[in-house]
């Protein structure tokens, strides 16, 4: 079965208009074991590996490690895989350390083009081990995170990974995110949070942000309009129409 995005618009209707929990559970009644969470160890990914853990749902959590984390994400990982016991987690690695990557091409992140290089090496290639074993990837996008995550939609295609793409989160509003976290005190937070980051990626290329700068000015702020690491499909300004092909079994639940 090969679908484009258009043939998902009326599954998107009808899930759009359910809470993030019921997305969650739709994604496992339909994929099971071949759907699995997308965490980078932020406040969004790690709620909803909570509502997931807490649901039942016995999801595999992807982890990027890009090798250059901050020690308290890694802290994060380990916190929720010892707390969240029905889901797992997969830490996924680039092929390089940073010191090999850097002693054969430099500090890539430090040009555009480098960080673009960069990011694949260390972030998308390594999601990319990945590609086979799932027929969906669920993220914790938000629409009111604005920019290019203004257009999330809560299903959606993921050509390379020959997958869909699924968000939950895509209706969630920033205060609804925050009171489901204050709500459960089990919620495992990133300290770096506390600490004025308001998104987390690699040491080199995020910092904490002021209360009058915007969420994501933090991340590679060295750097002249770089705002995504292009490891999501919404973040990349594709201009052809992604198709992926799956296995027939789904399109009951699909169409
Ligand atoms: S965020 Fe920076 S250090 Fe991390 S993979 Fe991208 S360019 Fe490299």
């Amino acid at each position: 079965m090969e679908l484009t995005r258009r043939d998902l618009d009326p599954l998107n209707e009808r899930l759009d208009a359910l809470t993030p929990d019921a997305v969650l559970r739709w994604t496992w009644e339909t994929f099971g074991r071949r759907a699995a969470l997308l965490s980078s160890m932020q406040r969004a990914g790690t709620a909803l590996c909570h509502m997931a853990d807490r649901a039942g749902l016995g999801f595999d959590v992807l982890f990027v490690d890009t090798g250059a984390l901050h020690p308290e994400t890694l802290a994060t990982r380990d916190e929720l895989a010892r707390t969240h016991r029905r889901l797992s987690v997969i830490s996924l690695h680039p092929a390089r350390t940073v010191a090999e990557q850097t002693r054969d091409e430099g500090p890539l992140w430090l040009t555009p083009d480098g960080q673009a290089r960069c990011c694949e090496l260390r972030k998308s290639d390594p999601l990319h081990t990945a590609r086979g074993r799932y027929d969906a990837l669920v993220g914790s996008l938000r629409r009111d995170e604005g920019g290019a995550r203004s257009r999330v939609r809560v299903v959606d295609l993921d050509e390379v990974m020959g997958a869909l793409r699924v968000h939950p989160f895509a209706n969630l509003t920033a205060a609804q995110l925050d009171a489901y976290v204050r709500a459960h005190g089990d919620v495992v937070v990133n300290p770096l949070h506390a600490y004025g980051y308001r998104t987390i990626g690699c040491v080199h290329c995020t910092t904490p942000v002021r209360d009058d700068e915007d969420d994501r000015a933090g991340r590679w702020r060295h750097l002249k309009d770089v705002a995504y690491c292009g490891i999501n499909p919404t973040d990349r300004a594709d201009a052809r129409e992604p198709a992926v092909t799956l296995d027939d079994r789904y399109a009951p639940a699909l169409r």
